[in-house]
């Protein structure tokens, strides 16, 4: 089979992932999300393998879910390379994208504030988030922090509200929706996941998508869930303008806008001077919790979605 390109990131989170059904199923150290894990893992694998095996000749997986420590390597195909944990730059939390010419999405989510299941951008903790009026979606600042290196969005997977959102942004992405609307004891995952792989082998054809570089300048409106007084604190600390529980950011391009949200939700001016080893801790911690799930998963014997009797 030829496709226009043999060298794939993919971004993988754990909301759209088959595994996750709730909020407790995404939370750091809790038995559903030590058997979300399991099936993330799962899904991963399934579209790795059929890469592989069509022709794709390096296939780098990055894990996105809060500390990046969600993937059970053991339960992936050892051809691709699994990436836990985050790294400063270039790319923020990525790194250095390498000779990657196309990016997907797996188990994504939709923006903060919209229809979506479990939808947020960057953290729960803000309530809505529009940039130049429009609801943000994480699947737009990690495709332009990929942009300059020519990565190019071909595949994105997430409820249909994220898969929406993510076609409305840019341009030609292939998208394939889970639909988690009836419950997980009605779920195919079987059926689902073999649906994810054919159309992520489909996108190896989407040589239409551009790198997505979005122009400035950008106005951002962040409404803080936890109220007026946390926004105040948060926006004093950084110097952005707010009212309210609102948040203003002004940004002339999509990197700056990027670095700002990142500071504004994950950081603190000291933790920004010591951040290599606020993210040798943050990674440490990430790990730790993954070995304490391999443990309970072990100890429970548990088994995936399709090897369960229905
Ligand atoms: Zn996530």
């Amino acid at each position: 089979m030829s496709t226009d390109f043999d060298n794939i990131l993919i971004i993988a989170d754990i909301e759209g992932s088959s595994g996750c059904w709730d909020y407790r199923a995404s939370s750091f150290m809790t038995d559903e999300w030590s058997q979300a894990c399991v099936e993330m893992s799962l899904d991963v694998n399934a579209v790795v393998r059929a890469l592989l095996d069509a022709g794709v000749k390096h296939v780098t997986v990055k894990d996105f879910h809060r500390t990046g420590y969600n993937l059970l390597s053991e339960l992936i195909d050892p051809r691709a390379q699994v990436v836990l944990g985050y790294k400063r730059g270039p790319a923020p939390g990525i790194g250095d994208p390498g000779n990657a010419q196309a990016v997907m999405f797996l188990g994504l989510h939709a923006a903060s504030g919209t229809e979506g299941f479990m939808a947020h951008t960057l953290t729960s903790r803000i309530s809505w988030l529009e940039v130049n009026r429009k609801p943000l979606a994480e699947v737009e600042l990690f495709s332009a922090s990929l942009a300059p290196y020519g990565l190019r969005p071909i595949f994105f997977s997430g409820c249909p509200t994220a898969c929406a959102q993510a076609r409305a942004a840019i341009r030609k992405i292939d998208s394939y929706p889970i639909d988690k609307s009836a419950g997980p004891e009605l779920f195919d995952v079987e059926s689902w996941r073999s649906g994810l792989v054919s159309a992520a082998l489909h996108s190896l054809n989407n040589g239409a998508t551009e790198p997505y570089t979005p122009h400035g300048p950008f106005q951002a409106e962040v409404t803080w869930r936890g109220g007026e007084i946390t926004a105040q604190n948060l926006a004093r600390r950084w110097g952005f303008d707010h009212e309210g529980a609102r948040i203003f950011i002004e940004a002339d391009g999509i990197h700056e806008l990027y670095r700002d949200l990142i500071r504004l939700c994950y950081l603190t001016p000291l933790t920004v001077r010591i951040l290599p080893f606020g993210l040798f801790l943050y990674n440490l911690t990430g790990r730790l919790g993954l070995a304490w799930a391999r443990r309970r998963l072990k100890k429970d014997k548990y088994l995936p979605q399709s090897k369960r009797r229905r």
